[in-house]
């Protein structure tokens, strides 16, 4: 198990001798640690199953969590089968993950109206006032995806007030996976199957519970209102192989040290245009990463012109409008498109933000219509380096 580096945020990862004493929260119990939350007055979003996937919605019951709910993903594939385990975490993620709650995919940032014909006009920002709320069920990808989230839009050089509000107050239940779908490779960026980096709270499933640690005043007093036993050297030793035994199941993996340079002096490889032919160019992998942080900022005025609403949308470096400037599109082909994300990605975020820009969650390769699997497409690359189309 490691510990995560993302946003510069280090805390021990469940597990390890630094952390504070795990506690033993029966299944029975989950109830209790919702009512917890719901009575201090958080909302609570957690996975649920809608639309024969996972998403985060608000919780009022833990009956209300995908309890046996499995899911099957591989390039170009996810599908959900409910079985008999008791498994209430046992589906490793959705799409959406917690982004959307944090960065919305669509919001109003500011306000415009104009004060008469001829005369001036008065702005003011759009700032939202979300409710206290609580995110259950966040795996360790995810954490560590929201921590270059707040990297990007709290900690550069101009702090995104509209990302600051929903962040701030966000009290986060991490959930460690104990079994991996065939798109997961968090092992080999660091950022799993243990969660590490910032949470308040992490729990660990086992048979009938859960092995909880806390990581902030917030997740212990939490926790202290549930007077739970502490956690036996037993269990924690059948957490220890739970996670072992998870990350070794991982099919998939990054050569993250050496990627950087690969990329950069590989940029004219034919692999490019090999996977341009694929590429439908339809942005799915930038939608479902928890990484990606790019939009498009619009004004939309009224009919009258009276007042105006200038608006954030997410975008994607796969639409053609984003290279578009003055006439001139400066990625006009796929292939330029797909080495942008990919070069991006996984060397020139690291220039800019001292970390990979991928935390090894897979939803690029799960929601791929085409099923394009960056693994594979970097290991092409490894495997013929130099090569010029
Ligand atoms: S690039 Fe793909 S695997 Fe990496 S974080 Fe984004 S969606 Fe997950
Ligand atoms: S790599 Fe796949 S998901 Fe991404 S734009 Fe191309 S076809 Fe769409």
């Amino acid at each position: 198990m490691s510990d995560a580096s993302w946003g510069g945020v280090t805390q021990p990862s469940p597990g390890h001798p630094e952390a504070p004493p795990a506690q033993w929260l029966p299944r029975a119990q989950l109830q209790g640690l919702l009512d917890a939350l719901l009575t201090r007055g958080y909302r609570v979003l957690a996975p649920v199953v809608r639309d024969a996937a996972l998403h985060f919605d608000e919780l009022k019951s833990v009956a209300e969590l995908p309890v046996g709910w499995r899911d099957e993903q591989g390039p170009g594939r996810y599908r959900l089968a409910h079985t008999d385990a008791s498994h209430v975490f046992g589906v490793v993620h959705g799409p959406g993950g917690i982004k959307r709650h944090v960065f919305a995919p669509r919001e109003p940032l500011l306000q415009i109206e104009m004060d008469g014909p001829g005369q001036g006009f008065r702005a003011q920002a759009v700032i939202p006032a979300p409710p206290r709320t609580a995110l259950l069920g966040v795996r360790g990808c995810d954490l560590a995806g929201l921590a270059m989230q707040d990297r990007i839009f709290l900690h550069d050089r101009f702090p995104d007030p509209h990302y600051a509000a929903r962040r701030a107050g966000l009290l986060l239940i991490a959930v460690g996976c104990t079994r991996a779908v065939a798109t997961c490779f968090c092992a080999s960026m660091g950022t799993g199957p243990a969660p590490s980096g910032h949470y308040d709270v992490a729990l660990t499933e086992v048979e009938d519970g859960f092995i909880a640690h806390t990581g902030s005043d917030a997740g212990r007093d939490l926790l202290a209102a549930l007077a739970l036993a502490r956690a036996g050297a037993a269990m924690l030793g059948r957490e220890r192989e739970a996670y072992a035994s998870c990350a070794g199941s991982m099919q998939r993996s990054l050569p993250r040290e050496a990627l950087r340079d690969l990329l950069y002096e590989n940029l004219s490889h034919p692999r490019f245009d090999a996977v341009a032919a694929r590429c439908l160019s339809c942005a799915n992998c930038t939608m479902v990463c928890p990484t990606c942080f790019c939009h498009d900022v619009r004004d939309e005025p009224s009919l009258d012109g009276a007042s105006s609403l200038r608006v954030r949308d997410w975008d994607s470096c796969f639409n053609p409008e984003h290279a578009q400037v003055h006439g001139l599109n400066f990625r006009p082909h796929v292939r330029e498109r797909y080495r942008q994300w990919l070069v991006h990605k996984l060397a020139s975020w690291v220039d800019q933000f001292g970390a990979s820009g991928c935390v090894g969650c897979g939803r690029c390769i799960s929601w791929c219509p085409v099923g394009i699997d960056l693994t594979e497409e970097v290991a092409a690359i490894a495997a013929a380096p130099g090569a010029r189309s």
